[in-house]
Formats: C-alpha cells, structure tokens, sequence
C-alpha cells in the first residue's frame, strides 16, 4: 500500500515554505495530496483555481504530488482520498498552540489518522501567506517567496 499523505491548508498564497514542507514530506511518504481548502463564502486574495495551477506548475513532472481544491472537513477529504496521514508544518509555538488544538479534534473525528509535523527550514521560518498577502495587496513584490511566477 503506497504511503498516502494529505497536506491541507489554505494556501492563500501557496508559498516557498509550503513547498519546502511537501518537498521534505515526499521523503516519507509516496504520494502527497495538496488540499487547498476553500470555504466558497470566505473571500480569498489569490483565485484558488488560479492557485491551484500555480501549485501544479511548481510540481510539474512530480507525478508523486497532486493538488486538490475542496469545501468539507479536512478528516472527509483524508478518508475520501485514502491519505491516512496529515502532513502539517510547524514555525513557531502560535503554529503548535493551533495544531495541537486541530490535530486532536481530527484524531477524534477520525482515529485512524495520524498527523505528520515537519519543523520549517530555518530560511523559510520568516514566510507566512497572511504577510504575502498584505505586501502584495500594496504592490510590493513578492516573487521570491513564491515557487511560481504569479
Ligand atoms: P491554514 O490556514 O490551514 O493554517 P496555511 O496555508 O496557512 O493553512 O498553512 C498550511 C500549513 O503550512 C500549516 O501547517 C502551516 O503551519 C504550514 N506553514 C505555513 N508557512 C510555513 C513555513 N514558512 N514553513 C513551514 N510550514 C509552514
């Protein structure tokens, strides 16, 4: 049975940190499902049609990773999509304040699933989508921290 992570999050944007979590995570498990998850009634800053190319642009010829787009608990996707594990990165203690919280009501909702915490590279540790999102709103450019051209 090939080793099935999911890694969820709202990658809004997807950034170099992300990529470097499922670029790492590739080496434990065989396969990795993105899950951009995307509540249709909460506004996004980058399209996430648009964003779910990019990701598949960043991966293009890695037939090892995959990018979903979906609207449910993050425990129905994993068990609609055979993933038995969560691959999720850590930053900083606010990070592990807020996983450990998620991580135990997805154990709770679905036993089986055990999820992965990789400590982010120290280069990347800086990078967060929600900072991204606030230079790029007032045109600054942040090319160099996104694993795609936007
Ligand atoms: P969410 O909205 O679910 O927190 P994010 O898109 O912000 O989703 O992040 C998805 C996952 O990636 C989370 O586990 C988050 O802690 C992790 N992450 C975000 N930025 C980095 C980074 N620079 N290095 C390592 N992990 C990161």
């Amino acid at each position: 049975m090939p080793r099935k992570a999911l890694f969820p999050g709202s990658f809004d944007p997807f950034t170099k940190g992300h990529q470097d979590i499922v670029l790492r995570g590739l080496k434990l498990f065989d396969e990795i499902i993105i899950g951009i998850g995307h509540n249709t009634k909460k506004q996004r800053s980058f399209d996430v049609n648009r964003m779910k190319m990019l990701i598949e642009e960043a991966f293009q010829g890695n037939e090892r990773v995959r990018v979903e787009i979906y609207d449910e608990l993050t425990a129905e996707v994993a068990r609609r999509t055979g993933a038995k594990f969560l691959l999720r990165g850590l930053r900083n203690t606010t990070d592990f304040e807020f996983e450990n919280g998620i991580s135990q009501v997805n154990r709770y909702l679905f036993d089986d699933l055990e999820t992965v915490f990789l400590i982010t590279s120290p280069q990347f540790a800086a990078i967060s989508s929600s900072i991204i999102r606030e230079v790029h709103r007032y045109g600054g450019n942040v090319d160099r921290f996104l694993p795609y051209k936007l």
